[in-house]
């Protein structure tokens, strides 16, 4: 059953956890919960693991994020989820704000399969990778201090919703 479901890869922060740029003002919201892991802050948006959460039906959810396993262990509760999710590894020793060190991995356990990616630091390299695969591919771009919203939920529910109708 999972296997016939879009995979939808999910980064971690900029999109669950929310952080402020050069560009973009710090996130101060009620509904965040503060939440250390390794020695560092995240401030995780209880808004945004809801609109995950939303999304269980239409998708397999996968964690594609530099957490890795880290991720599972101090986010399901937080978001509701029962079952760890999947991890995708990262073959880096140097996790950054750039996406292009997650392609590899993602392409390798993706296959052929159809996919989302959210993630809040999509590059020309993600966009020239999402084209040249064959499957549908949709890529859902945030912004570091707002993260997943409601826009972003709709819109991949939609999708998937299509990648069903395209399958019937
Ligand atoms: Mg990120």
């Amino acid at each position: 059953m999972g296997k016939q479901l879009p995979v939808l890869y999910v980064d971690v922060d900029g999109v669950l956890s929310l952080f402020d740029t050069p560009k973009a003002p710090p996130p101060i919201r009620p509904d965040t919960h503060f939440l250390g892991v390794g020695g560092v802050g995240h401030l995780i948006a209880l808004d945004n693991c809801a609109r995950l959460l939303s999304l269980v039906d239409d998708f397999e959810l996968v964690w594609a994020t530099g957490w890795e396993e880290r991720a599972n262990d101090e986010l399901l509760s937080v978001i509701g989820l029962s079952e760890p999710l999947d991890v995708v590894s990262f073959d880096t020793a140097k996790y950054d704000h750039q996406a292009h060190w997650k392609l590899g991995a993602l392409d390798a356990h993706a296959g052929d399969r159809p996919l989302a990616w959210i993630d809040d630091a999509l590059d020309d390299a993600c966009r020239e990778w999402a084209t040249s695969r064959s499957a549908p591919t949709l890529l859902v771009e945030t912004k570091s201090n707002e993260g997943l919203t409601d826009a972003h939920a709709e819109q991949l529910t939609n999708w998937a919703k299509q990648i069903r109708e395209q399958a019937a």
